[in-house]
């Protein structure tokens, strides 16, 4: 089966790096188009899936985007829509992975006859995207003969926008749990080399956005004992300076200078998450699905995640991880608390959540979910 997959962002996100792994077992028979240049093209060639930026004109619809300005950016799409168009006739099928990738993808199918795929990696919530722009995906991915999405959360708030249920599918992100198992040695290095040898490491890995709530952990580190200490992985990978500043000088109020660590974006997150004394997934919207709380259980360190949206469909607290309410800093100081207190429980409950998550979330069995899903159409 010949697919053509198409994205939107030149940067990697988490749907971008789930598109890496589901390419994969295509790469002889694949093209994966992208929207923007970036260091996603870059990974991708790293992973020798054939990739072409089709456009390097600026989409303008945001998330927020009103009816007017939707429209406006459809007829702005024409000329990608018509380059779509001709190497979709090459292809068996289109496979959209974001948003926009669905606009395009949708009228590209229906101009090229070929079958469209949607790949649903966001809650389709007023909190992530306007009213118009909800219309738009659900109208879109209902012509669609599959919408792969990647929770019950995606797919509940999907079926509320309008979407037709009997479309959706439901397939977890997949991992290889052999690219999450280190060397002592060398984690006792890089914690030596991050100069936080002898403390309490509590990782937050995402891009840095308000939504992902950075805020919320460095709020509840000012109330954990010194040794405590955070690091922030990640970056503004849309544009989120406004926040970062204020990150900034949410942690000089604090005085948490000597606490709190910006690593930026990171290709070696299996090797820091197993630095990491546990790991705090703190979203304050629902997370559609949050692979970060599922490396971090594949690297053996405990997790504590914000109980919404796909995250409760992960963790089942005390006995994977943990969950806190979203949004509440004091309950999160409790946890960091008592994974101090109680080492021995808390790695009890680190390797009940590897050994599972090894199962459940083995990217062989994922591929092979999606595999029988594309074969059946
Ligand atoms: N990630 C990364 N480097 C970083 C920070 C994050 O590679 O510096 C990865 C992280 O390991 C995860 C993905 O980005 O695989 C984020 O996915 P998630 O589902 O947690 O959030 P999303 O970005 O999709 O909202």
């Amino acid at each position: 089966m010949k697919i053509l997959f198409l994205d939107q962002s030149g940067k990697p996100g988490g749907a971008e790096l789930c598109l890496i792994d589901i390419a994969k077992p295509y790469q002889n028979n694949c093209l994966v188009g992208l929207f923007a240049d970036g260091s996603f093209k870059d990974l991708l060639e790293k992973n020798q899936i054939p990739v072409e930026v089709l456009t390097n004109q600026k989409i303008q619809v945001k998330k927020e985007s009103s009816l007017t300005q939707g429209l406006a950016s459809i007829t702005q799409l024409a000329p990608l829509i018509t380059k779509v168009v001709k190497i979709a006739r090459n292809y068996d099928l289109i496979y959209a992975n974001t948003q926009k990738a669905l606009v395009v993808g949708a009228i590209a199918s229906f101009l090229s006859g070929r079958p469209l795929v949607f790949h649903l990696h966001d809650i389709l919530s007023p909190e992530h995207f306007s009213q118009t722009n909800r219309r738009i995906a659900v109208t879109l991915a209902n012509r669609a003969k599959l919408v792969i999405a990647n929770s019950q959360a995606s797919k509940k708030a999907f079926i509320e926008a309008g979407g037709k249920a009997e479309l959706v599918k439901i397939v977890y992100n997949g991992f290889d749990p052999q690219n999450y198992l280190n060397q002592e040695s060398q984690i006792k290095q890089l914690r030596q080399k991050l100069e936080l040898d002898d403390k309490f490491i509590v990782g937050h890995f995402s891009r840095l956005a308000p939504w992902k709530g950075q805020h919320i952990l460095i709020e509840a580190l000012a109330k954990c004992p010194p040794e405590v200490v955070v690091i922030l992985v990640g970056d503004a990978l849309f544009g989120e300076q406004d926040y970062v500043k204020q990150l900034h000088q949410q942690i000089d109020e604090l005085q948490l200078q000597n606490r709190v660590k910006f690593l930026g974006f990171r290709h070696d997150i299996p090797q820091l998450m197993a630095a990491c004394d546990l790991v705090a997934h703190t979203s304050t919207a629902p997370e559609p699905f949050g692979r970060v709380i599922v490396e971090a259980m594949l690297s053996g360190t405990p997790v504590v995640a914000a109980a919404s949206g796909g995250a409760i469909e992960l963790v089942q607290s005390g006995i994977n991880g943990f969950l806190s309410t979203p949004g509440n800093p004091q309950e999160l100081t409790k946890v960091i608390n008592s994974c101090i207190q109680d080492k021995q429980k808390t790695a009890a409950i680190a390797e009940t959540a590897r050994n599972t998550a090894s199962q459940r979330f083995n990217v062989a069995n994922i591929n092979q979910q999606i595999a029988q899903l594309l074969q059946k159409l």
